[in-house]
């Protein structure tokens, strides 16, 4: 079986901050955080197919999650000018998009079917097909993780990531799962 080892020493070049595998059992779930979500807190509430409504209600996102047994959750950790910086906070939020596709690309290549959340929104389309049309690019597009319900601060805190990095820092957050009994080499 495809060890978790050659997974980490290919990560490990990555300009990951931190990360850590977890068991999906352990997820820290909260209806709390989709209430933030409807009271449209971050902005992207209805606007893309990554955020609810569009996909779905807290329990039916747990109960994807729970196909899965196995998860990694990393951040990246970028400076800012101070908390004003909009441009820093979405050159950040670009740069960890682009870290996350390459993380999941080497997943890809080792794990069939993932399950793939991370920053709100999706900015993949300068305008997004929603509710119109399918998804352009349902495999690029990674849906929120506080929009699937889950609780990162204390995600973060379980997993022993900081969940916050200090001041004039932006830490954001990715979490992949998957199956390590599902990997392409086979048990
Ligand atoms: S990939 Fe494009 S169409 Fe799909 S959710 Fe993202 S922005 Fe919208």
């Amino acid at each position: 079986m495809m060890s978790i080892c050659n997974i980490e020493a290919e990560i490990k070049l990555l300009p990951i901050h931190e990360y850590a595998f977890l068991k999906s059992e352990d997820l820290v779930f909260s209806e709390e955080v989709r209430i933030l979500c409807e009271k449209n807190q971050c902005g992207m509430y209805g606007t893309c197919w990554a955020c609810p409504p569009a996909i779905g209600s807290i329990e039916e996102c747990r109960k994807q999650c729970m196909q899965y047994e196995d998860g990694f959750l990393f951040t990246t950790a970028t400076k800012v000018k101070n908390r004003f910086d909009m441009q820093g906070w979405l050159d950040a939020r670009k740069e960890h998009e682009k870290l996350t596709d390459q993380v999941v690309k080497i997943f890809r290549a080792h794990y069939k079917d993932l399950l793939i959340l991370s920053t709100e929104g999706c900015m993949v389309c300068k305008n997004c097909t929603y509710p119109d049309e399918p998804c352009r690019f349902p495999d690029r597009m990674y849906p929120a993780t506080e929009g699937y319900g889950i609780l990162v601060m204390q995600q973060a805190k379980l997993c022993s990531i900081k969940y916050n990095n200090g001041p004039n820092t932006v830490t954001y957050f990715s979490l992949i799962l998957f199956n390590r009994r599902n990997n392409k080499e086979g048990s």
